[in-house]
């Protein structure tokens, strides 16, 4: 495949910039997926939060309400599915959700999900061999003085476009390591400051996201007392946003939501390295197999999960190999090379992707906000293209009927997963309320 992928017709239409949408033929039926990790690595990241639940509570006080679990709301927008079916000549059967990560505690992203998780795996681990805990104590023991005082000599960096260092920037910081956060130049200004606030040592680059963390990484490695999270590569990372599926559920049987093979569920998750789509899409799968249809969002600058899956070479491509730049608005998905952990474990599980032109971020923006009184960020409003999309390109619309699902259409749930919002400043709203590109 590696000498003529530029002659794959999707790769063609990926380097005109032309959105798209693309059907993973290497996906097999659920039972064939013959992977090495399952529900019983989401069930032990899962204990693990509840461990913690004590000790999130006493550093983030706003989680009380849910018991120190951060947790995001899963609501109906039929406003917004009527604004997009009538104004956008989208075909959307069934019943549009949200799923709102845009609001997650702590850290206003889907990354307060893998990145505190991995935050908290790490910091158990020196706990555990420092004899501070043993794993039946109660963990809200770990946010006392000593125990602070211990965690202050260990360093925890990361690279990143914004919202991942906003995530394990504000968790370390809450246990009290010092962090350092490697931002790459796509990452928003107002996200660095925040950072800033929170004595967080934040460097910037140039460069672009993959440069951030290779320089990140090799800093971290220099220092024996310094913990690297490697977005990239990290099982951790992963497992964190795995569990997302298992709250799902409830929350789906709580609103009477059935999901099986007369009632498909289809999701839609913005993609930047694919860590966080990747983790939420393997949990997902494991909870429902074949009757779970998940499907990624990209923009048409940096479409790398895209890309690495269709050639088959993962992080051995980049967007930049076929002549795109990787800038976009979507700061949180300016990625330009894909994790190739996350990549390959997709190959049989994936349904497919849609990319879409930076405009319509905006435009989707603007539509939530008008029909649903939402605000999520621009990254995050990649989700829509997915249900506005899923019935207009043919194949998409050749997936629906190999897979048998033309007559049970009218009983599909979509959910449109919301990554960002809550965070971001009433200026930049205002700011990104005015944006009109071409
Ligand atoms: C990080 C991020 C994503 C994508 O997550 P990856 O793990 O990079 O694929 C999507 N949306 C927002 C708002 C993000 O911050």
């Amino acid at each position: 495949m590696e000498k003529d992928y530029k002659n794959l017709p999707v790769v063609r239409r990926l380097s005109k910039e032309e959105e798209t949408a693309w059907v993973n033929p290497e996906k097999v039926p659920f039972e064939e997926r013959g992977l090495a990790i399952g529900m019983a690595d989401i069930d032990d990241a899962e204990a693990r939060l509840d461990r913690f639940a004590p000790f999130i509570m006493r550093c983030f006080p706003e989680t009380k309400k849910d018991n120190g679990l951060i947790e995001s709301a899963l609501i109906p927008v039929p406003k917004m599915q009527k604004y997009l079916e009538e104004n956008w000549k989208a075909a959307i059967p069934g019943r549009l959700m949200l799923k709102q990560d845009s609001h997650l505690a702590v850290a206003g992203s889907v990354k307060a999900r893998g990145g505190i998780y991995e935050v908290l795996k790490h910091t158990e681990e020196l706990a555990l061999e420092a004899g501070l805990i043993s794993t039946a104590d109660d963990y809200a023991k770990l946010a006392e003085p000593e125990c602070r005082e211990f965690f202050s000599q260990y360093t925890i960096q990361v690279g990143s476009t914004g919202n991942l260092g906003l995530s394990i920037g504000i968790a370390s910081a809450a246990v009290g390591y010092k962090v350092i956060v490697h931002m790459s130049a796509d990452a928003r200004q107002w996200k660095k400051n925040m950072l800033r606030s929170r004595g967080v040592t934040v460097v910037e680059y140039e460069s672009d996201y993959s440069e951030a963390v290779k320089e990140g990484r090799k800093l971290s490695d220099k220092d024996p007392k310094s913990y690297f999270v490697d977005d990239e590569n990290s099982v951790n990372l992963f497992m964190g946003y795995a569990v997302a599926a298992k709250r799902l559920k409830k929350q789906l049987e709580e609103q009477s939501i059935f999901v099986d093979s007369g009632h498909p569920l289809f999701v839609y998750i913005p993609c930047g390295v694919g860590g966080a789509p990747g983790g939420v899409t393997f949990g997902l799968k494991e909870i429902w197999g074949d009757n779970v249809h998940c499907f990624f969002i990209e923009p048409v600058q940096a479409p790398a999960m895209l890309l690495g899956m269709a050639t088959g070479l993962h992080n051995e491509i980049c967007v930049q190999d076929i002549g795109l730049t990787g800038q976009t608005h979507a700061d949180g998905l300016a990625v330009g090379r894909p994790s190739g952990f996350v990549g390959k474990v997709m190959e049989p599980l994936l349904s497919g992707e849609f990319t879409l032109a930076d405009k319509k971020l905006y435009d989707y923006m603007r539509a939530l906000l008008d029909t649903e009184e939402i605000f999520i960020e621009p990254s995050a409003c990649a989700a829509f293209e997915g249900p506005v999309k899923l019935m207009a390109y043919e194949e998409t619309k050749e997936y629906i009927k190999k897979n048998g699902l033309e007559e049970v259409m009218g009983n599909a749930a979509h959910i449109a997963w919301a990554t960002g919002g809550s965070l971001v400043p009433e200026e930049i709203r205002e700011e990104y309320k005015n944006i009109y590109l071409d």
